[in-house]
């Protein structure tokens, strides 16, 4: 029995408000159960697995609006591997990264390397948001779209007066599935499964623009060393024959393809775009009318719709806090971890459910009087 125990009233039918992993539906889960299962233990070269792999690019062409020439390319490793295949592979030269917090920096730092010139970094405060700026001789910018470490979102936009050529790369690991976007304002659109879509991890996907699909095809053709796992090339290769270089997780696909056909069911991306500013601003009203917490975000237009962070009072630990939602069996609301502010951070991904939120501001509001 949990030391301070919430009212049944007050808990969420679902307690997953993670940033990754995050909420998968009971749905995906039963469809897995019935159909997914099917494809456990069987060849990833084999129609079966293949024809998945297609309808997953299908339907992500389909939610980010068929862009005319963009390719749905993916690779095994996650974001993170995907910063390191696109710095042998993808960027020429020099980049500049805006950095927001620890995953825009993380890509700064895979840019930083022995084969490019040093990049230029913009980096402010945390909670705070600056802008890429034209800079001669750079021929990729940087920036996360949501930067899932302090709850910023950035709008896709090209950079205004960027060398000829220049691609745009969004870190849209967050924010994929969860905030509608133009496609042809970036060149790179990357992500994971395991946030918006309510998959597992390890894959990476990314929507690349007919510009950054030749650049690639460029370097690959140049005396450059790349290995073979961090290829690119390789990785469109692979995607135009819906397959990936080595093995994947049949499951994250199967998951992800559910919930894609779950997000076009009900209006695609501009519905998700809804869905998750509905949750979000109820949490930031919330939090702003409450007398113990405060968004963190201080500029409303900065504060993400996806990764809500709210501050609380030094009177009151939100690790404290957080330690009893968890007993209760709501889990995953900690801040990032080396942000290191008294600070609780939830996700309003597209999965979740506007009441569940509702629910959560009341277990919050419960547990801070009890704690008080
Ligand atoms: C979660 C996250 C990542 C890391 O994703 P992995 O698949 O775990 O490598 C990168 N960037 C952003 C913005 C994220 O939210």
């Amino acid at each position: 029995m949990p030391e301070i125990k919430i009212p049944t009233e007050f808990l969420p039918v679902d307690g997953r408000f993670g940033c990754g992993p995050s909420k998968v539906r009971p749905a995906q889960l039963a469809a897995f159960a019935a159909e997914g299962a099917k494809l456990m233990g069987t060849s990833h070269r084999q129609a079966p697995v293949k024809n998945l792999v297609k309808r997953v690019q299908e339907g992500l062409m389909e939610l980010f609006h068929n862009p005319a020439g963009y390719e749905i390319v993916l690779g095994n490793g996650g974001s993170t591997a995907f910063w390191d295949a696109a710095a042998f592979s993808m960027v020429e030269k020099k980049a500049q990264n805006l950095v927001h917090g620890e995953f825009g920096a993380k890509f700064a730092n895979s840019l930083t390397n022995p084969w490019l010139e040093k990049p230029t970094v913009i980096s402010g405060e945390p909670g705070s948001r600056l802008e890429l700026k034209a800079e001669a001789g750079v021929d990729s910018y940087a920036y996360a779209q949501n930067e899932t470490s302090t709850g910023v979102v950035t709008p896709v936009k090209r950079v205004a007066g960027a060398d000829a050529g220049a691609l745009m790369f969004t870190d849209a690991t967050s924010a994929a599935g969860g905030i509608d976007f133009d496609a042809k304002e970036t060149d790179v659109y990357y992500f994971a499964p395991q946030k918006n879509f309510a998959s597992d991890g390890g894959l990476w996907f990314a929507l690349m623009s007919p510009a950054a699909i030749e650049r690639t095809e460029r370097i690959a053709a140049t005396n450059r060393y790349i290995p073979e796992f961090l290829s690119v090339k390789t990785a469109i290769d692979n995607s135009r024959l819906n397959q990936t270089l080595n093995t994947p997780a049949i499951a994250t696909l199967f998951f992800l393809a559910e919930q894609i056909d779950w997000m076009i069911a009900n209006g695609g991306l501009a519905w998700a775009d809804q869905q998750t500013k509905a949750a979000s601003d109820y949490l930031y009203s919330w939090a702003d009318a409450a007398s113990f917490a405060t968004p963190f975000v201080s500029n409303p237009e900065h504060r993400s719709q996806v990764v809500v962070t709210i501050d609380f009072d030094e009177a009151i630990q939100a690790t404290e806090i957080s330690k009893v939602l968890r007993a209760n069996g709501i889990v995953d609301v900690d801040s990032y971890r080396k942000l290191g502010r008294n600070q609780l951070r939830v996700a309003t991904f597209t999965a979740t459910d506007l009441e569940d939120v509702k629910k959560l501001t009341k277990a919050i509001d419960f547990v801070v009087g009890e704690l008080a």
